[in-house]
């Protein structure tokens, strides 16, 4: 094979409209559902388009270990500091079953879940009145004019359909529909944090397993590469909602030592690879070396690699590291964080840079604002920010917020530029939601 040595053209067709509604989410991950959910409740006719047979993105697909930004850990203990939204989906996955409840570790916390409960009950959020959600429904293009996208063109089992609509929201993670449509982005391959191939064990002796503690097991993973693994990372988080069942967040996917371009189609299939080879390789070493995982087998990995991080749009503000680090607050702000910077970087372990606890800071609306489409609004992971910023406004919790914040915008605006929302409303709306934008920490729920 020689890879990309030709062109070709695109034949133009016809396409037929399959409706028009008030507001079109591509994607839905946290930040969709937030999104699309909110929406409809403010009475807006909403399709969220979902490339997956299932809601949750990131959540669900790549599966992840707990839902973190959720609490700050103040004197050892976990406290709430977002709500909305976020803690609607809490409370759901409590009063299900899905989750024990928050678990503090290092200088936080998070909320473990189980992962059918979750999808469950982002199905059951998304039975909104006017909301309707295309799974298996791929946007692949955007029509714009004057500034304005108009319609969205979609790939389904059954071929191409289009949908118009007045409104739309990027929660894609990847900025798609925003790159589609003309917006600036940025998307520098060699900061790129690494991705991670997750994966679940089973046949865990889990009264002895979660009780080694952290840096016990990092200590017994540089054994592991003192004695010749070769282990791209030996700290990780590991969690346990099902007796005799982990979820490891531990591996480190680098194709020819670097972060792999999951933007480029050999690379990304190398990188899905060498994520289920880590995985072996792993479920070895946890046998040999950790208590509790002598009988251990893989029961299953995520259905695709994790990606942290790919294209960010570039707005009016780049949420930056000393606004998070310096806990910021912002006048047009619309959601709190209280998550420290997270990096995946190159080495064994990850780098984390704390903020006080209890403290937090803004994410300002100008953060989900792309430049240079009008009736578009972009939430979730590739909201405007630097590279160490995004570090911390990723995780879940946050997704949860933006996505409602923009939803909630995206019906205010109506068929207006989304850059004349006002904000003292926006923030008032986001209010009688349950959202606090200036946290009182409270004591987390046991
Ligand atoms: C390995 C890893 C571990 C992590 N660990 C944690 C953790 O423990 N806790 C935590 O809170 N956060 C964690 N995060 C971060 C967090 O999971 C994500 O940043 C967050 O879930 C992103 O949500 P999102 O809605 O912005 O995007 P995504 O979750 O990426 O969702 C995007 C959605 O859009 C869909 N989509 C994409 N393109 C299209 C298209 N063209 N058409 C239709 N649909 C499309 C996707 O299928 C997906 O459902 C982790 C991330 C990774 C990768």
């Amino acid at each position: 094979m020689s890879p990309r040595c030709h062109t070709v053209g695109r034949l133009a067709r016809e396409v037929e409209v399959l409706c028009e509604v008030d507001v079109v989410v591509a994607g839905g991950g946290a930040a969709g559902v937030a999104a699309a959910v909110c929406a409809a409740r403010a009475g807006a006719s909403v399709v969220l388009l979902e490339r997956n047979g299932f809601l949750g993105g990131t959540m669900t697909s790549t599966s992840l270990g707990g839902v973190c930004g959720l609490y700050s850990l103040i004197d050892g203990a976990p406290v709430q500091m977002v709500h909305g939204f976020a803690e609607e989906v809490r409370g759901r996955l409590e009063h299900a079953g899905g989750s024990r409840g928050a678990l503090p570790w290092l200088q936080t916390a998070s909320l473990p879940y189980d992962l059918f409960i979750m999808k469950s009950v982002l199905d059951d959020l998304a039975e909104a009145p006017r909301l309707t959600v295309l799974y298996q429904a791929r946007l692949v293009e955007a029509g714009v004019e004057g500034g304005r996208i108009r319609h969205v063109i979609v790939r389904g089992r059954g071929g191409l359909f289009a949908i118009r609509a007045n409104a739309f929201i990027d929660c894609t993670g990847d900025g798609e529909l925003a790159d589609m449509a003309g917006a600036a982005t940025e998307y520098d391959q060699a900061s790129l944090q690494f991705p991670t191939a997750m994966f679940r064990m089973g046949g865990v002796d889990t009264t002895v397993a979660m009780k080694v503690p952290r840096d016990e097991m990092h200590r017994l993973l540089e054994q592991a590469v003192a004695d010749g693994y070769d282990l791209p990372r030996t700290a990780g988080g590991i969690y346990s909602v099902r007796d005799g069942i982990v979820h490891l967040n531990i591996t480190k996917v680098k194709v020819e030592g670097h972060t792999p371009d999951t933007f480029d189609p050999f690379e990304l299939s190398e990188a899905e690879r060498e994520g289920r080879r880590q995985a072996r390789l792993y479920l070895e070493i946890f046998r040999r070396y950790v208590p509790g995982y002598a009988n251990a087998y893989i029961l299953d990995t995520g259905a695709e690699l994790g990606i942290r991080e790919t294209r960010r749009i570039v707005g009016p503000h780049v949420l930056t590291s000393d606004d998070v680090l310096k806990e910021r607050k912002f006048d047009d702000a619309i959601a709190a964080n209280c998550w420290p910077i997270e990096d995946h970087g190159g080495g064994r372990s990850t780098r984390w840079v704390w903020l006080s606890p209890g403290g937090y800071n803004h994410i300002p609306y100008r953060a989900l604002l792309p430049i240079g489409v009008r009736n578009l609004l972009v939430a979730g992971r590739c909201l405007s920010s630097t590279h160490e910023a995004q570090a911390a406004v990723r995780v879940t919790a946050n997704c949860f917020s933006t996505g409602q914040a923009a939803g909630l915008a995206a019906v205010m605006a109506g068929s207006g530029d989304m850059a004349s929302v006002d904000i003292k409303p926006l923030q008032a709306v986001l209010k009688a939601s349950g959202v606090s934008l200036t946290p009182m920490p409270k004591k987390a729920h046991a």
